[in-house]
Formats: structure tokens, sequence, C-alpha cells
């Protein structure tokens, strides 16, 4: 088994088949978690994870991107959170790419409130972080007592990854990993310490690509295995090795 431990199935990109991509999960024993943008897809995600007993959850939370658009519902997002199958709160973070760069106080605020929601409700994080690494590492080695959670789609260095493993956060690999030498960061990382995911339906890992021999492809939540093959190869373990570990990992912080 694995879990795709960051999906958004409940973006537009699935409206005419998510069911079918979430079947075709189960039925390869892939189980998943969507993870919230807006408030909107917060609430898609949950009602999607609600329809299933088993193998599909939700995280609930707003991006870095978005904070321009909404503003932070604290109560409403709480209200969303309590149900049982949302095991996360996220994804929250910091983007300062150039077009996002403008927002950064607000984005700075915006992710102290989930970290305050996630800290009330005692439920991990999801972490989105670009070209932003030391101002997230700043703002949560500042927290008093940081909850657990993952710096998703880990793009940093190894001394940025180190920053994070000495505060207990696991880092999280994404087909990303094909297309940037994140080599160093994967061997270093203690197998106990990284989630392995797909972002879909955004970064395909290339392999899927390859053997569709399609083209750019929508990626889904059974192409995570393609990511830890990847980090079997660069670990120098067994890919059922990977397999279970991350597996472990990822029940481990989200009590799944
Ligand atoms: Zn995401």
């Amino acid at each position: 088994m694995l879990i795709d431990t960051h999906a958004h199935l409940n973006f537009n990109a699935y409206k005419a088949d998510a069911d079918e991509v979430i079947r075709r999960s189960l039925e390869n024993d892939v189980w998943l978690i969507n993870v919230g943008s807006q408030y909107s897809a917060s609430k898609r995600a949950v009602e999607m994870a609600e329809k299933h007993c088993e193998g599909v959850y939700a995280a609930v939370g707003l991006h870095p991107i978005h904070v321009n658009e909404e503003e932070f519902y604290y109560e409403k997002y709480k209200a969303l959170a309590k149900s049982k199958k949302v095991v996360a709160i996220g994804e929250t973070g910091l983007d300062y790419k150039s077009e996002y760069v403008s927002s950064k106080e607000l984005q700075r605020t915006v992710l102290c409130q989930q970290l305050d929601l996630a800290k009330e409700l005692n439920l991990p994080i999801i972490f989105h972080c670009r070209l932003a690494h030391d101002d997230l590492i700043k703002i949560l080695s500042e927290n008093s007592s940081p909850t657990a959670g993952v710096i998703h789609c880990f793009t940093g260095n190894w001394a940025e990854a180190q920053e994070y493993l000495k505060m207990g956060f696991y880092l999280g690999f994404n087909g990303i990993i094909f297309k940037l030498n994140l080599d160093e960061a994967i061997a270093k990382t203690p197998l106990d310490k990284i989630l392995i995911e797909t972002d879909c339906p955004y970064l395909t890992p290339l392999p899927a690509e390859a053997l569709a021999k399609a083209g750019p492809l929508r990626n889904e939540p059974i192409f995570v295995k393609y990511v830890a093959e990847k980090i079997a190869k660069i670990k120098n373990l067994s890919y059922e090795e990977v397999a279970k570990i991350t597996t472990e990992n990822a029940q481990k912080l989200f009590k799944i």
C-alpha cells in the first residue's frame, strides 16, 4: 500500500471523473489525502472524504497564493475540520514567487492563524513553501510549541532540510524530483522522515508520461509509485522498503 499525502482531486481538473480516479487509486491500494487551497476546495475535499469509509482523507486550509482573494475565516475552517476525515490543516505557508510577493505580510498573518488553528485542534500542518524557506524556518522556530507537519513538495537544499528535520517535520517529495536535482536532500534525509505525494493534477512523474507516450499527462494518485521508486534508487533501498516506511510515516503523522 502507498499513501499519496498530497492530492487535489477536489480541483476542477477532476470535475468530470473524480470518483473514477478515486476508485482507480483505491483498487491499486493507494490511499490519498485531498488538500484544500481555499474554502470551497477545502469543503469539497471534506465531502469527497466523507463519501468513503477508508482510504480518502482531507486537509483544510488557505494557500498563500490565495490570501488576496479571500479571508481566512477561522471559525468556518474550524467547523470544517470537525469532520473525522480531516487529518491536517493545509495547505498553508509562504510563496514568494514574484507575482505573490506583494502579499508577503498577509501570507505570514494567515499562516500564523492556521498554526493557531492546528494547535487548537491538535492537527498536523501541510506546509507549502516556495522561495521563502528563511522566513518559514524563522516563523516555525519562533513558534512556542510548533505542531507536527510536513514541508510538502520540498525543493530546498540540504541545509534547509536539516532545519526542518531538527524541528521534527517531515519532508514531502513528488514528481518534481524527476525535474530538479534533489538527490542530496533525499539521500541524507532519514527514510522515517520522508512522505511521498503527487500534488496532482500537477507535476506528473516523467516515467508516467514516458509510458503513456502521450505528452503532457494529468497526474493522479496511482503515479505516486514512481516517486517511491526514484527515492528507493537514490537511497539504494528496495522499493518495498520505501513503500512500507513512507506509508507508516503518513499513518503516524496523520493518524490514519
Ligand atoms: Zn498542493
